[in-house]
């Protein structure tokens, strides 16, 4: 049975999230919604404003909804999460204040499944609490959807590891109390078998700013997503995260569902283009009558709703699979949506754009950075072109090589076969 309902009672959390969102949290974005505010737990907007706010989404029980209630989430499904998730997408600050920030959603999914206790208690109690921002580092400079590139090197000394090596676009790595890093700790085997994870706190001797990194709007020298070296960091042996040799299982772990989460909120972003883009058709006049009234104008509103209705079915559909057959089982699903997930977002952005005329690609409208935030979508986690493979891959095994030398649908063959089958009628 196929149902496109929501259930009374979520329906009634998504009408508070909606609300709570576009009346407490997009005033405090456009006030202080940077890239490096957000993630800067020592900026007083967190203490002042943000803490209140998740106090009161804790009340509701809205709080880390993609955690199970052992770590103090929801234990939400993946459709559950989606339907949250288009809420959340709208604003910078907003999965701040619902417990789900990437990248420290995902590193708090990690740090539950592998964290030994020790490792729980002192980075995932306070992560959770939102008391403190994470990093990832996976990423260098000469590879990054190449991990058979990377050299960042890991060697054990009694009781330490010593790291070595170089990140790139390590993203809030300055605003982190520890950085998830990955390195090599075997390199005599395959970089998928001889790589390994590890905690990193700020400020251990040896780690080094090369230089700020920003994204194209950001002025030079600035930005979240610094060039990192690591110089002889050194951890104790209980840093290691996970076994020795685990890191892109552990990084599964993480991708997966940090996949679909981007989707999710990448719908809210989409439907946010949509409501810019009526309201222009609605406002705007030129020769005598409103653009909604030009039939070109009346094209893209067509095809801007049959895009996002189409790409928020599939999410939902994905998310499905994945409530229903796990993660594994819909790689093919996960695949197809990070592939649309860009072009949909980057087509919906430009749509809209053109509609606002010299406005739109202004800084007077959150469109530019949209923009390039939809092209970074087809970049992280993993070019375009890597998932497409993955997803050619999956489809490929649902189907085989003709028997003959003709292909099966090769019309001749086919004609004479049924025929044959009716020969009694055809030459009576
Ligand atoms: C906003 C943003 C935030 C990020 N944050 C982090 C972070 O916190 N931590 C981290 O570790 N990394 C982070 N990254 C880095 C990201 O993971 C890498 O950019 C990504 O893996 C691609 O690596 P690359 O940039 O080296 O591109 P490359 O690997 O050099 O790829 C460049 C291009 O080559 C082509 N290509 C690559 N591989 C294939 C293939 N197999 N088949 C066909 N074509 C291919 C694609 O067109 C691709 O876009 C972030 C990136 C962005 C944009």
């Amino acid at each position: 049975m196929i149902s496109f309902g929501v259930e009374p009672a979520l329906a009634a959390e998504l009408a508070w999230i909606r609300e709570f969102v576009a009346t407490e949290i997009e005033p405090l974005d456009l006030a202080f919604g940077d890239e490096e505010v957000v993630y800067d737990k020592s900026h007083p907007v967190h203490g002042r404003h943000l803490r209140p706010l998740q106090d009161r989404v804790r009340e509701r029980g809205l709080w880390s909804c993609h955690l199970t209630p052992e770590f103090g989430g929801q234990g939400y499904g993946q459709v559950q999460l989606a339907l949250m998730n288009e809420i959340l997408g709208r604003s910078a600050f907003a999965p701040t204040v619902f417990g789900c920030q990437a990248p420290d959603s995902g590193n708090a999914e990690i740090l539950a499944h592998y964290g030994t206790p020790g490792q729980r208690e002192r980075y995932l109690t306070p992560l959770l609490d939102g008391r403190i921002s994470s990093c990832y580092a996976m990423t260098e400079p000469q590879g990054g959807a190449d991990p058979a590139l990377f050299t960042t090197r890991a060697v054990r000394d009694g009781d330490h590891w010593v790291i070595d090596g170089e990140k790139w676009f390590s993203s809030s790595f300055e605003k982190a109390a520890f950085t998830i890093v990955m390195a090599v700790t075997n390199p005599d085997v395959s970089v998928y078998q001889g790589t390994s994870m590890f905690l990193v706190p700020a400020g251990t001797p040896g780690l080094e700013v090369i230089r700020r990194t920003g994204l194209g709007y950001d002025a030079a020298g600035t930005g979240n997503h610094p060039y990192v070296r690591y110089d002889g960091v050194t951890v104790p042996a209980e840093n290691l995260l996970g076994a020795e040799g685990q890191a892109f299982v552990i990084a599964q772990t993480r991708l997966g569902g940090g996949r679909l989460h981007h989707a999710m909120r990448t719908v809210g972003a989409v439907a946010r283009c949509l409501d810019m883009l009526c309201e222009r058709a609605l406002s705007r006049t030129t020769q005598g009558e409103l653009l909604a009234r030009k039939q070109l104008t009346q094209q893209k509103i067509a095809d801007a709703w049959i895009e996002l209705t189409q790409f928020r079915l599939q999410v939902l559909h994905a998310a499905w699979c994945v409530d229903t057959y796990g993660a594994k089982a819909a790689r093919r699903e996960i695949a197809a949506v990070k592939v649309a997930t860009p072009k949909v977002y980057h087509d919906a952005v430009v749509r809209t754009m053109h509609a606002h005329g010299a406005l739109g690609i202004s800084n007077e409208m959150p469109l530019a950075r949209m923009l390039l935030g939809s092209i970074a979508l087809g970049i992280a986690d993993g070019p375009t072109e890597v998932h497409q493979a993955t997803l050619a891959r999956e489809v490929l095994k649902e189907h085989r090589p003709s028997s003959g030398s003709w292909p099966s649908e090769h019309v001749p063959d086919r004609r004479d076969a049924a025929r044959a089958r009716y020969a009694d009628l055809l030459e009576g």
